[in-house]
């Protein structure tokens, strides 16, 4: 947690960085309507730390955030950039901030996004806050991350749709769903869709396991199933698992993977409000002169956190939520 001088705020920057996730819109809308309400000017950089490399900014108003809570994406853009990794072009960064007046900074994004954010601090003493905006919930120290209510919401939906006709035609199907490294979606997305099997990077599984659960299923009646999985499990992709259940069982696996679709429409109202009590409370803590921070959500009320230690840390999947598939879908 960094302490600095928040007398002489006159302009706060807001910026989305790495990727794009639903509740982006309200975070920034939340970021300018507090900031402007402490009377503090706002610039919004377009495209990340790209952006602020280029200068390139626009002056938000209240106006400008009009109409936007209840779309997915980010007026703001997002880009990767990764010669922000280089202390020489985060010192260009810094440089550009000075020059934009531009007195505290909010970052809304993934853990990759605050790794800037945090150098910018200790580098150069610019103030920054993270917000965590990332569908993928990989965030330690927060219950829940802006869009991965919205991106859950809309996996289980196609989730729904799939089980109507897996039960239908008696079919067995894979759906795979965003996770690279992570597998809050999957996991999340797998209990509450009653999937039979789900497959995380964290909880590692065996093909010749999976054809046991299938073939216990089918003897006990089941006619169809779903299996849930993130892209960065093992033993393999949607199309692999598909593969070796085929070549182990004779069962033959329709594959459905869910893509981008997950990252796009229009928030939940669960997001939504998430991102308007963290912007709210992002421009609270830079008034207040607390900085390198993130805003979390922890029972339900939203607090500091400091960006150093949730960094450090790696936050796990529930454990209880493994074990309710096996309990539940069998
Ligand atoms: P996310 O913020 O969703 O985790 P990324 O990991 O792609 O997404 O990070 C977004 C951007 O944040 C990167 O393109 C880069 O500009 C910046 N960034 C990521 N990691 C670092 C780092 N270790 N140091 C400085 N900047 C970083």
């Amino acid at each position: 947690m960094g302490k600095f001088n928040s007398e002489n705020i006159k302009t706060v920057g807001v910026f989305t960085s790495g990727g794009d996730a639903p509740g982006m819109n309200a975070a920034i809308r939340a970021v300018v309507r507090a900031a402007l309400t402490k009377s503090y000017s706002v610039k919004g950089y377009v495209g990340g730390y790209q952006g602020i490399l280029e200068g390139d900014s626009l002056d938000l108003e209240r106006r400008s955030v009009a109409n936007i809570i209840q779309r997915g994406g980010t007026i703001l853009k997002s880009k990767r950039c990764l010669d922000f990794h280089k202390p020489e072009v985060r010192e260009r960064a810094a440089k550009q901030i000075k020059k934009d007046n531009v007195d505290g900074l909010i970052c809304i994004g993934g853990d990759g996004s605050f790794r800037g954010a945090q150098a910018l601090w200790n580098e150069h003493q610019i103030p920054t806050v993270g917000m965590p905006g990332t569908i993928d919930n990989d965030i330690a120290g927060t219950d829940s991350t802006i869009g991965f209510d919205t991106a859950v919401n809309t996996a289980l939906e196609a989730i729904d749709r799939i089980r109507d006709t897996a039960a239908s035609h008696n079919r067995l199907f894979i759906v795979e769903v965003m996770g690279r490294d992570s597998g809050f979606i999957a996991t999340t997305v797998g209990v509450a869709g009653g999937a039979e099997e789900i497959f995380i990077p964290e909880n590692p599984t065996t093909l010749d396991k999976v054809v046991e659960t299938i073939k216990a299923g089918v003897e006990s009646g089941k006619t169809s199933s779903i299996l849930v999985t993130a892209e960065g499990q093992k033993p393999g992709r949607a199309y692999d698992l598909a593969e070796g259940i085929r070549k182990r069982s004779g069962f033959e696996a329709k594959v459905c993977i869910l893509g981008h679709i997950q990252r796009g429409g229009r928030p939940t109202a669960s997001d939504r409000l998430l991102a308007s009590r963290m912007g709210t409370a992002a421009v609270h803590y830079l008034s207040e002169g607390t900085c390198n921070v993130m805003t979390a959500l922890q029972n339900n009320s939203v607090v500091p956190i400091d960006l150093d230690t949730c960094l450090n840390q790696k936050k796990a999947v529930l454990k209880e939520l493994i074990q309710l598939t096996p309990i539940l879908s069998r």
